[in-house]
């Protein structure tokens, strides 16, 4: 299987514009974007925020290749990828985005290692570089005694670090997180979070990150606010009242 390359020096990671999505629930007409223009480099963090139905999660969507828009560009490291086909979009998730949502999603009868393992599995490496990779991984999120343990035994901020690990393993251009504190108490949210940047940063990936938690928001990069399917100045007050919401 080959490994996709789609590199270019200094080009943004992530890149929208003039992005639209409208959905239709019978005769109701729902913009859930509206113009969307965002740019993200490598080794960014950036905080994406808003109140509920703002459209969050439809631009996560379309930022992880799971939905596509109605409108606009989206470019992954340049690569034009808004009328790709479903195979194609398909290998870029695989091999250039790491997905961390807020309940982890860890697959239950796996081991630790194996669900870390499982995104290298899909690329079809080797099995000796995929275990040494996992357990450099596992190292790294201080989990390597936990490798043979189930999701279960473990707790939230530990499950949380193996999603990050499983994320990272296959070293993507892109990190999407969806609300990845939300389920985790204040302390090791923190902990998380240092480790996401840590690790981020070392390797280099842009983070998307969807939130309401303002300690995410400050160790984040930068922070943009959507409102109703647009990205409002979220250093104007009014803005971070409604990224607060
Ligand atoms: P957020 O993640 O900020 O809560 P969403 O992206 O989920 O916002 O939703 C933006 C708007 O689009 C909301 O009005 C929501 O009701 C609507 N919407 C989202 N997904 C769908 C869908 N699959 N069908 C119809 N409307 C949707």
């Amino acid at each position: 299987m080959t490994h996709l390359k789609i590199a270019t020096h200094g080009t943004p990671v992530l890149e929208l514009r003039g992005v639209c999505k409208t959905y239709r629930l019978g005769e109701h007409v729902v913009p859930a974007l509206r113009g969307v223009d965002l740019a993200l480099q490598a080794g960014e963090m950036l905080a994406l925020t808003g109140p509920s139905g703002s459209g969050k999660s439809t631009l996560l969507n379309i930022a992880g290749l799971i939905d596509r828009p109605d409108a606009g560009d989206v470019r992954l490291r340049g690569e034009a990828v808004t009328g790709i086909g479903e195979t194609r979009a398909t290998l870029i998730r695989r091999d250039a985005i790491g997905f961390v949502f807020q309940s982890f999603n860890l697959v239950p009868v796996m081991t630790v290692a194996d669900n870390v393992d499982y995104p290298l599995f899909l690329t079809g490496r080797p099995a000796a570089e995929r275990r040494e990779r996992v357990a450099q991984m596992l190292q790294a999120v201080g989990l390597a005694e936990h490798a043979k343990h189930r999701p279960d035994a473990l707790s939230g901020g530990q499950r949380q670090r193996v999603a990050i690990a499983r994320a990272l393993v296959k070293h993507p251009t892109l990190v999407i997180a969806d609300e990845p504190t939300a389920s985790l108490d204040s302390h090791t949210a923190d902990q998380v979070l240092d480790l996401m940047r840590e690790q981020g940063h070392a390797q280099g990936v842009a983070f998307l990150i969807a939130t309401h938690d303002a300690r995410l928001l400050r160790r984040c990069d930068r922070a943009i606010a959507l409102l109703d399917g647009q990205i409002v100045d979220p250093t104007k007050e009014s803005s971070n009242e409604l990224a607060m919401a």
